[in-house]
């Protein structure tokens, strides 16, 4: 039995570690099948403070690790299917159906992608054109036309990212007005390398010869038409899904799977000693920065409901 146990090794988990740790807790902490979570997917954070020249999102993640270790986290790998966290114990159930147990609980599963799920997805993923992360893919479609799905503020920053590289990019929205800030849209509208394609769904991504990325088939909406668009890479941002899937039942979720934290706490839930962090809670800022400032939170929290 532990008396801490830290769900997840993204910005929020590791700050939540290191905090724990530095009390003396020495907290378990599950890593699950994204060691460092979202950030590893990243190249270059240029918004974290104190890294004035930027730091690479992998190298980020692995000084958070190291940081937490130093100070007696423990890390171990377990993928939670299930929790019980209705006694004074909680329980926790991994796939390989090892059962875990503490007395404070903090989780901070963090999000993944949402995709389309329409055909080509899954069989072009990975290298063969489909990708959910401009910044680990982009630079693999130099002088290439690419497409971009969505229309929030991550597509924007995609396709804006996404020009750097690519000889054109093709923005997708299935609505005739951006949901992005209103900064990110004039910045991405007013791109020459960029142009909109509006009320539109992808259909199909569609394989060339040696089954890599040709080409995106689209309808409009509006008039039911439908016409292929060239692309070499497909980048899908049309948000993401939050990792609550093992607490479904036993902590409140948002209509979107979000964790709704407790009254006007950020971190804390209905259950005593259980506390939640970073973007599985957190739809609305999703920075790192934030997640780590949940993740401390709730440390904080944790450590003095233990205490007392
Ligand atoms: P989002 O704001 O939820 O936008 C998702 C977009 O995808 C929407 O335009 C939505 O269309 C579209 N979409 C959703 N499901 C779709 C589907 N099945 N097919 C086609 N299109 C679909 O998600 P996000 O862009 O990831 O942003 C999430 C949050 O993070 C926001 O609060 C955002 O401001 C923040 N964020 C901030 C920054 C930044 O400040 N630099 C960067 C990234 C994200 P509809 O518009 O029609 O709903």
């Amino acid at each position: 039995m532990e008396d801490i146990i830290i769900l997840g090794t993204g910005c929020a988990g590791l700050t939540a570690a290191i905090y724990a740790a530095r009390a003396n807790l020495s907290p378990l902490v599950l890593e699950g099948n994204q060691p460092g979570g979202q950030l590893t997917t990243t190249s270059e954070v240029e918004n974290f403070p104190g890294w004035p020249e930027g730091i690479d999102g992998f190298e980020l993640m692995d000084k958070l690790r190291k940081q937490a270790g130093r100070f007696g986290a423990r890390y171990t790998f377990a993928e939670i299917t299930t929790a019980d966290l209705s006694g004074d114990l909680k329980k926790l159930t991994a796939a390989d159906g090892t059962v875990y147990t503490c007395k404070a609980l903090i989780i901070a599963t963090g999000a993944r992608p949402r995709t389309l799920g329409i055909p080509g997805e899954s069989a072009m993923w990975g290298g063969k054109g489909v990708s959910t992360c401009a910044t680990c893919d982009g630079a693999f479609y130099r002088n290439m036309e690419v497409v971009v799905v969505g229309g929030g503020d991550s597509a924007a920053e995609e396709a804006l990212f996404l020009t750097r590289f690519a000889s054109k990019v093709t923005l997708i929205h299935r609505r005739d007005e951006l949901r992005a800030s209103k900064i990110m849209a004039d910045r991405v509208l007013a791109h020459e390398k960029v142009e909109t394609v509006w009320n539109s769904i992808p259909e199909e991504v569609l394989a060339d010869e040696t089954g890599n990325a040709r080409a995106v088939r689209v309808v409009d909406v509006k008039t039911g038409e439908k016409r292929e668009i060239p692309c070499k890479g497909f980048f899908i941002a049309i948000g993401h899904i939050p990792n609550t899937a093992p607490f479904k039942g036993q902590l409140p979720l948002d209509e979107n799977g979000y964790f709704i934290p407790e009254g006007k706490s950020q971190v804390r839930t209905a259950y005593p000693g259980v506390y939640v962090a970073g973007d599985c809670a957190d739809h609305i800022f999703r920075q790192a920065i934030t997640a780590a400032g949940m993740g401390c939170q709730a440390a904080i929290e944790a450590e003095r409901w233990l205490a007392q």
